[in-house]
């Protein structure tokens, strides 16, 4: 299960902009099935919790107000190369970096503000399913 699945946030930025269906879309044309969805609001202890690998960078704490800005929806997306297709269908996380045809070249704002998350691993991906669906809400 692991190997074809990945985790993803559509981050206030997007929500805010109106590109939530933009967003899927794309992420339904590459060939993604959702398999779990919520729209939700991060608590700080979440946000802290969920970028706790970058918590020593400089950038932490403004990313954990942003990601509390806001609304976001959370969802598990399944495909075959599921992780590795996802973060070439996102783009670079600076959108001036990002390719042609990508989400974050469409949709981000700035290397902050950049409309998605997508796991960086398998192991991620599960772990941040899990952090954010009960095993019922999992299809
Ligand atoms: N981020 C930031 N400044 C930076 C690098 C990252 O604000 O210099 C934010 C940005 O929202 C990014 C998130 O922190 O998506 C996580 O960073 P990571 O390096 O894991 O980028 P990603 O995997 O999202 O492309
Ligand atoms: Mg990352």
């Amino acid at each position: 299960m692991a190997t074809n699945r990945t985790f993803t946030m559509l981050k206030p930025d997007a929500i805010e902009n109106g590109h939530i269906g933009k967003i899927l879309d794309m992420i339904n044309a590459a060939g993604f099935e959702i398999k779990a969805m919520k729209y939700t609001k991060l608590t700080t202890d979440q946000a802290q919790k969920f970028y706790e690998v970058h918590a020593e960078r400089p950038f932490y704490g403004e990313l954990v107000e942003y990601m509390t800005s806001g609304p976001i929806v959370a969802a598990i997306l399944q495909k075959e190369n599921a992780v590795a297709d996802f973060r070439t269908l996102i783009g670079a996380t600076d959108p001036a970096d990002a390719a042609e045809g990508t989400i974050r070249k469409y949709y981000a704002e700035s290397k902050g503000r950049n409309a998605v998350h997508g796991s960086d691993s398998d192991e991620n991906a599960e772990i941040e399913g899990k952090f954010h669906f009960a095993t019922n809400e999992i299809f």
